[in-house]
């Protein structure tokens, strides 16, 4: 039996990964489930898959999570120390989605007992990617994408030398303000934000797609996971979300990667590579779907794509910056301090704050430094807003 353990096992991509583990009964056994403060699906998750242990982030669910596995025989701990326990409980395969910044320590630690680690959270990559990738080379760990379209380029090269890659072509629905105008973008709802035209995934990643943050997100995953230089990696506006990546070889070819937009193709992917088994999502009838179109992003209504770039020029901790920046600020939208488009404005500006002072693009990327910038970014961000200096 296959040894798996679910980080974030409570959210949107922790909830589908379970969900295909469960229609396959007596192939995995259940280590460790992690998650936040919906405490009663974790300890009904933890019973339903017979986990050995199950683990909140935060330390005042504990009482609750114990009470509700009592007679269980399932061990309960909370915390970020029990978070890095589970992560080091040998496992096959790990999966990494616990979303934002909060996902790297787990996931760090995890690789150093040299297993397969399924990343969701692209935070980790974002912040940190060539500490996570010298850590699973020390360790012979193996990081696999989750990430749709990162899943669709992985695929795209199976038996191709990256050598003959030419550029990577990563695909946005556009997320649901696609077709408003920036007038109408600065007034823009929580409650509109959250609402995906094609994915059902949690509401941080939700808003991120609207306003273009989760797509910048990626492109700096794109550099991080397959190494290839910023220059070479585009996004393409692509409404139906059928073709999630194409990669483009030295000979003019492009390989295109089509499925239904549904998260269980890119977990079970990675779940049974190197093989492929049989996954429960729709098949596209493409005589039916007819038409796919595609069309350039817009930069001008969607600075996030600019900053990423501006990110990914920098190097360094700047990755970290943008990233807690980005989190501070959708917080802040959310708790309705800030409109919309000020969540980009703040992120530049305190992208520019932390460069002019520390020097981003030179620092060491340790764990402690990315932290520590991380920290800083959040306060710098949290200080912006309570002062409306945005
Ligand atoms: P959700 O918000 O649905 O779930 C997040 C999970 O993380 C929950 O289990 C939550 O626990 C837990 N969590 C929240 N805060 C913390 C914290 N501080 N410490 C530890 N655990 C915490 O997110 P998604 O499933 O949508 O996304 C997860 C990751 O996968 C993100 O990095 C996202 O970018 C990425 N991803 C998601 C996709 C999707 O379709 N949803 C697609 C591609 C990537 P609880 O709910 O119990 O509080």
């Amino acid at each position: 039996m296959r040894r798996i353990t679910v980080f974030g096992s409570t959210g949107s991509i922790g909830v589908n990964t379970l969900d295909l583990i469960a229609r396959r009964p007596g192939e995995f056994a259940v280590v460790a489930l992690t998650g936040g403060r919906n405490v009663d699906l974790l300890a009904s998750q933890a019973r339903a898959h017979r986990a050995e242990i199950a683990v909140t982030a935060h330390d005042d669910c504990l009482p609750a999570l114990r009470a509700a596995l009592h007679g269980s025989g399932i061990e309960a701990a909370a915390g970020p120390a029990a978070l890095i326990e589970a992560a080091l409980r040998p496992a096959d395969w790990i999966m990494s989605a616990i979303v934002g910044a909060a996902g790297l320590a787990p996931g760090f630690a995890a690789l150093s007992q040299g297993t397969t680690l399924a990343l969701a959270n692209k935070e980790s990559l974002v912040t940190a990617g060539p500490l996570l990738m010298a850590e699973a080379a020390r360790h012979g760990a193996r990081i696999l994408p989750v990430d749709s379209e990162h899943s669709a380029v992985f695929q795209a090269l199976v038996g191709e030398d990256i050598a003959a890659v030419e550029r990577i072509i990563i695909t946005a629905s556009g997320g649901a303000f696609r077709d408003w105008p920036l007038e109408r973008l600065a007034h823009a709802t929580v409650a509109e934000a959250s609402t995906h035209p094609n994915w059902a995934m949690g509401q941080r990643i939700t808003i991120d797609s609207a306003s273009m943050f989760n797509k910048a997100l990626e492109v700096i995953e794109t550099r991080e996971f397959f190494g290839i230089a910023p220059e070479r990696i585009e996004v393409l506006v692509h409404p139906e979300s059928l073709v999630h990546a194409l990669v483009g070889f030295t000979d003019g070819a492009l390989m295109a990667h089509l499925g239904a937009p549904d998260m269980r193709h890119a977990i079970g992917y990675a779940l049974n590579w190197p093989e492929r088994a049989e996954l429960p999502v729709a098949r596209l009838d493409l005589a039916q779907i007819g038409q796919l179109t595609f069309r350039a992003p817009d930069e001008d209504r969607f600075p996030a794509l600019r900053l990423a770039r501006a990110v990914m020029a920098t190097g360094g901790l700047s990755g970290a910056v943008f990233n807690a920046a980005k989190e501070a600020a959708l917080d802040g939208f959310i708790a309705g301090r800030i409109g919309f488009l000020e969540m980009a404005r703040l992120v530049e500006g305190v992208l520019s704050d932390m460069s002019s002072r520390q020097g981003l693009g030179n620092a060491a990327i340790s764990l402690d430094n990315v932290l520590g910038a991380d920290a800083e970014a959040r306060r710098l961000t949290a200080d912006r807003i309570a002062q409306g200096r945005i």
